[in-house]
């Protein structure tokens, strides 16, 4: 089976690995989709920032080369000893995230500080491979909600979204702003759409509006990257909003959510920035704001949920996942673009069996002929 293989920055190799054998309560599943995000493009561009490659992982002993791809999903072709209530054909989500369960935090309902805590595809052996092993305690059935491959390797990413969405504890009527309509952005927007909250987008690209309309956003807003979109969120808006999701992790973009939330509103900051930023604690005092964190998801709490809401969406998720690239353009069409800041789609699905790009479920096959702009064959040979 065919493997994208982390070796270090700028370092990831495809590669011929045999088969693994799922251990007690495992499962082995064949992954047909598997999505890529900005941890992944960051560890490629820049790391290894998490992935164990020159120390053993403290939890997992993990070191050395290891498989990436943390949001994936896949048929069950094989079962450890000690499984139960899975079966050989069953298609499953895999949260990716995995907890140890008897903790004090995964006792208190917050298995995502738990004291175990590791990633697959990052701190171990992940999902952009043929067939890959996971714990069936992380994992759910969603072939009876009526998802396909593709469509399950986009539950992950919903669920971090969705978990955002709760931090901000956003009511119906609400009006929130999601700030940056990417990877967790495009799902957030869809997410706070059907809670029943009034969403306005803002985002740099026109492209990324015209699918956060289609999620549902009641508003599109262009942002300059030269002034804060504040005014004009107010503007659509009417006035300052009761949530705010910062999702790009740039330091205007913060400052501009401070300046749109009403008082008593949330900000939640989920988008990661490089450095540490100075924030106005005068505003966020005297107006009672609260900002607030979220970190990855909690299994027991926001799995099932996300894969429902992915399913809920009748029209598929081709305008978010148009396509699925093969392993051997994970790199030059995949990790660079995002790296550039440049990509092509909101979010990319990885085909470990694929030899060429096909269309993602529920995508036109016409679509493919619009996957490699000019522009980016440019940046790719550069
Ligand atoms: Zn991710
Ligand atoms: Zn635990």
């Amino acid at each position: 089976m065919r493997a994208a293989v982390y070796h270090g920055a700028r370092d990831i190799r495809i590669e011929n690995l045999p088969v693994p054998v799922p251990g007690p309560g495992d499962l082995l599943l064949k992954v047909r989709s598997a999505g890529i995000c900005g941890t992944d493009a960051l560890e490629w561009d820049r790391g290894p920032i998490l992935t164990p490659v020159d120390q053993p992982h403290p939890v997992t002993e993990h070191q050395g080369p290891t498989i990436l791809g943390h949001e994936f999903g896949g048929r069950v072709v094989d079962l450890g000893p000690e499984v139960d209530g899975f079966g050989a054909g069953d298609l499953v989500a895999c949260v990716a995230g995995i907890s140890c369960g008897a903790c004090a935090g995964c006792k208190a309902g917050t298995s995502n500080f738990c004291d175990r805590y590791f990633t697959l595809g990052i701190d171990g052996h992940g999902g952009l491979v043929g067939y890959a092993v996971a714990p069936s305690a992380a994992c759910l059935e969603v072939g009876r909600l009526g998802l396909d491959d593709d469509r399950a390797a986009l539950v992950q990413p919903m669920s971090v979204a969705l978990h955002a969405l709760r931090q901000g504890e956003l009511r119906p009527g609400d009006t929130a702003v999601v700030l940056g309509v990417g990877g967790v952005g495009a799902f957030l927007v869809y997410a706070a759409a059907q809670h029943g909250a009034d969403v306005l987008a803002v985002d740099l690209d026109p492209a990324r509006l015209a699918v956060a309309e289609a999620l549902g956003a009641s508003a599109a807003v262009r942002a300059d990257p030269d002034s804060s979109p504040a005014s004009g969120v107010l503007g659509y808006a009417g006035g300052p909003v009761a949530v705010v999701y910062e999702v790009t992790g740039a330091p205007a973009a913060l400052t501009a959510a401070l300046e749109m939330v009403r008082p008593r509103g949330r900000v939640v900051g989920i988008g990661l920035g490089a450095h540490p930023v100075p924030i106005d604690m005068r505003r966020i005092t005297l107006r009672e704001i609260r900002l607030v964190g979220t970190r990855a998801q909690v299994f027991e709490a926001d799995f099932a949920d996300a894969a429902s809401l992915v399913a809920s969406r009748p029209q598929g998720w081709s305008d978010v996942a148009p396509i699925a690239l093969p392993l051997d353009q994970l790199v030059p069409d995949g990790l660079l673009p995002m790296v550039k800041g440049r990509p092509e789609r909101i979010k990319t699905l990885i085909d470990p069996w694929a030899t060429a790009i096909r269309p993602a479920s529920g995508a036109r096959a016409g679509s493919i002929d619009r996957v490699v702009s000019p522009s980016l064959e440019r940046v790719i040979a550069e």
